[in-house]
């Protein structure tokens, strides 16, 4: 009786021994797996994307607007084209992009040949992920709404100018903090020379500074992944509506940027009313495969639905909204550095 109660003591015993071994073993196991699970964890998580968007400064971009008008109209086949040109590209040069002046002549509605000039400033030209940030650069040979001096050309503060300006303060913004994005600035020539405004008005006259580029592709290949184009940014009483041939083939872009707006506060400049289809710089980027977005100043108010300053004499430095230049600026350059840490 006695050997078999030791027996069995020792066998519970033994079988204590196994469960205590089993349990430390399961420990061990289940460590290791913990390990292995979080090794292997950490490599394939994405790591949480440092988003740091810089201040666009009115200011700044204030005075890129007053240094363009100094040279006066910039009138395609004048010394101020030739000018204002050499200053953009010595311009963007400073801020360390990767400078390309496209040159042409195209003949104009009335047949007039004129020289035009597309300026392309790249940033990270050997990056794949590309975004396109457009302007035009040249202003209206004629003021034909205004009511007088027709015949004399426009200084296009906001009509040329200040998406010009916001683009140069974008560009020296990118030259202060790096972005992990390919960005490509191109101020078209030759958009606004297009046939005189009136009932007959031929819309496809304009944009062919654009046109010449979207036909002759440079930097040869070229792709992007969307495009915006700033015209006619910063008027007191701006107001972008959503442009029909943005919203057909870039829908998602419109959608995204209007949303961007309406959470840092610019609901009040980003609205969703219909602005009509206009032929701007960008159908000519939609022409190439690039969905591309125009913000453009569509108060929808008159009969052409432009600003009425629009090609007159009005369009000069007093039309010129500090805190709208500022609120559509600061829009694009988060589009952008949210772009470079995939949180646009
Ligand atoms: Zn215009």
């Amino acid at each position: 009786m006695l050997t078999l109660k030791m027996e069995k003591m020792e066998r519970r015993g033994q079988l204590i021994k196994k469960l205590r071994r089993i349990v430390s073993l399961f420990g061990i196991v289940f460590l290791l797996g913990m390990l292995v699970f979080s090794c292997k964890e950490e490599p394939t998580s994405i790591p949480p994307s440092k988003l740091v968007v810089p201040i666009f400064n009115s200011d700044s971009a204030f005075v890129f607007i007053e240094k363009q008008l100094s040279f006066g109209p910039r009138v395609p086949g004048t010394e101020a084209q030739i000018k204002t040109r050499d200053w953009l590209v010595q311009k963007l040069k400073s801020y360390g992009a990767k400078t390309i002046v496209q040159s042409y002549e195209m003949p104009i509605y009335d047949g007039t040949v004129l020289p035009g000039h597309n300026i392309i400033a790249q940033f990270n030209p050997k990056k794949r992920n590309r975004v396109l940030l457009a302007a035009h650069w040249d202003t209206r040979i004629v003021a034909d709404k205004d009511n007088e001096r027709q015949d004399e050309p426009i200084m296009g503060a906001d009509d040329g100018a200040s998406g010009v300006a916001a683009l140069l303060e974008i560009a020296r913004l990118i030259h202060g903090q790096s972005i992990d994005l390919g960005v490509d600035i191109m101020l078209f020539d030759l958009e606004d020379q297009g046939d005189l405004e009136g009932s007959d008005a031929q819309t496809d006259t304009y944009a062919l500074g654009s046109r010449y580029w979207s036909e002759n592709i440079a930097p040869k290949g070229y792709k992007a992944k969307f495009g915006i184009l700033l015209d006619m940014i910063a008027a007191e009483g701006a107001s972008f509506g959503k442009e029909e041939y943005s919203v057909r083939y870039a829908g998602q872009y419109v959608e995204k940027i209007w949303d961007l707006a309406q959470k840092m506060g610019k609901g009040n400049l980003f609205k969703s009313y219909n602005a009509g289809a206009i032929g701007d710089d960008h159908v000519n980027i939609i022409r190439v495969g690039i969905p591309a977005v125009d913000i453009i100043n569509r108060p929808m108010t008159g009969a052409s639905g432009f600003g009425s300053y629009h090609h007159t004499h009005d369009d000069d430095i007093s039309i010129i909204n500090k805190s709208n230049l500022k609120a559509v600026g600061q829009v694009v350059t988060a589009v952008i550095y949210r772009e470079a840490v995939g949180r646009f």
